[in-house]
């Protein structure tokens, strides 16, 4: 970046690794593509007509700033249900990533450190550092589990936050009941705010999703529909947390995304009560179709959750492994998008069986090639 206008705060981060992905996956005529982190089915018939008919109605205006009462005050009993905090207060974001952005900017001050988990989702380190922020990465390779004692070693008189994700993206790593016990204690004894990253609470296969909330009452957390109904082009995010900082967060919101989109609002209401069960189910068995399918070849922690698999590569760094993969018409993530390591790559799961099982094929081809 060379242009005089263009301010200092955004030359902290650059996005050049994860274009590249895109750049190629462009360049290449039907690729066999696990990259994709959204769900492939389709948006739920009931939320789509909901949708529709919100926008023949005439609800096309803004929004409240805090979201309409069909889905805010829904969403608020079923906080308050689960969890039965006096202090906690929902509101609607503009996606997940309006919430993630929100989160930060109320409560990171210049040179607050935050802990973040690596391999991380690739917007928690950008974001920290467009406030200003200090990130402050620990390494979970290769198991992709948290140790409570180590994040104690990394807390200093500046940490501010630690950015929390279960099941993770990019590992699908679900965090069990002690991990989150420790990490949510360990905040509260600190005083350290602690944001989670719930976007795939539904996707838990082998055991029930753990909130941080249910064990510190200050948790913010972070939501939202896009992969739990496929709506990742709806932006349709919330949050639930203390109602001072939910309040703040609400003043941010009124001058920078102003709202959720009205209609899809109204859709997000009726997309509460539709079972998803089936669908979970489906990526269960596509997560096992993957487990069993490279188990001969890589190193893999077996992931417990979202749609995403992250295998370690056999021989060389994972950007070398990932252009081997292209001359195999096959498109992953190498792992240096999320973190500092390059040894291991992200693939998607949420495809069709038959790309899953052509996948398959070729990483094992190219496994044995290597
Ligand atoms: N958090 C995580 C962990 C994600 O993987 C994603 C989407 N890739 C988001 C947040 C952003 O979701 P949204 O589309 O709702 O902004």
């Amino acid at each position: 970046m060379t242009h005089a206008w263009i301010a200092d705060r955004t030359k902290t981060f650059d996005s050049s690794g994860i274009r590249k992905v895109f750049d190629l996956a462009a360049k290449m005529k039907d690729p066999i593509n696990l990259s994709i982190g959204q769900p492939d089915f389709d948006v739920p018939e009931p939320v789509k007509a909901a949708c529709i008919d919100a926008i023949q109605s005439r609800r096309n205006g803004y929004a409240l700033t805090q979201g309409m009462p069909v889905l805010r005050d829904k969403l608020q009993a079923r906080v308050d249900a689960e969890y039965g905090h006096a202090d906690r207060k929902v509101f609607v974001s503009s996606g997940t990533s309006g919430g993630l952005v929100l989160a930060i900017w109320s409560l990171i001050n210049p040179g607050d450190e935050v802990i973040i988990f690596e391999p991380y989702f690739v917007m928690y380190e950008s974001l920290v550092k467009m406030a200003g922020g200090i990130p402050v990465l620990i390494d979970t390779y290769p198991n992709f589990t948290i140790d409570p004692e180590r994040v104690a070693q990394a807390i200093t008189p500046r940490t501010k936050m630690i950015l929390f994700n279960s099941p993770a993206n990019p590992t699908g790593a679900v965090a069990g009941e002690a991990e989150v016990r420790g990490l949510a204690e360990l905040a509260a004894k600190h005083n350290i705010a602690l944001v989670s990253d719930e976007i795939y609470r539904f996707f838990c296969y082998d055991q029930p999703f753990v909130s941080p909330a249910r064990f510190n009452d200050q948790t913010l957390v972070i939501d939202g529909f896009s992969k739990s109904h496929a709506m990742t082009g709806w932006r349709l995010g919330f949050v639930h947390g203390p109602q001072e900082i939910v309040q703040t967060m609400l003043k941010l919101q009124q001058y920078t995304f102003v709202c959720a989109p009205q209609p899809a609002q109204w859709a997000g209401a009726v997309a509460m009560d539709v079972d998803m069960a089936g669908y979970v189910d489906a990526y269960r068995r596509k997560r096992d179709l993957v487990v069993a399918g490279l188990r001969d070849h890589y190193e893999m922690a077996i992931p417990g959750g979202a749609f995403y698999a992250f295998p370690k590569v056999p021989r060389g760094t994972a950007t070398e492994f990932t252009a081997k993969a292209i001359e195999h018409n096959l498109l992953v993530i190498p792992g240096h998008i999320f973190g500092r390591r390059d040894t291991h790559f992200r693939i998607s799961y949420a495809v069709d069986d038959s790309v899953i099982h052509r996948g398959i094929a070729a990483l094992n081809d190219l496994a044995r090639a290597l």
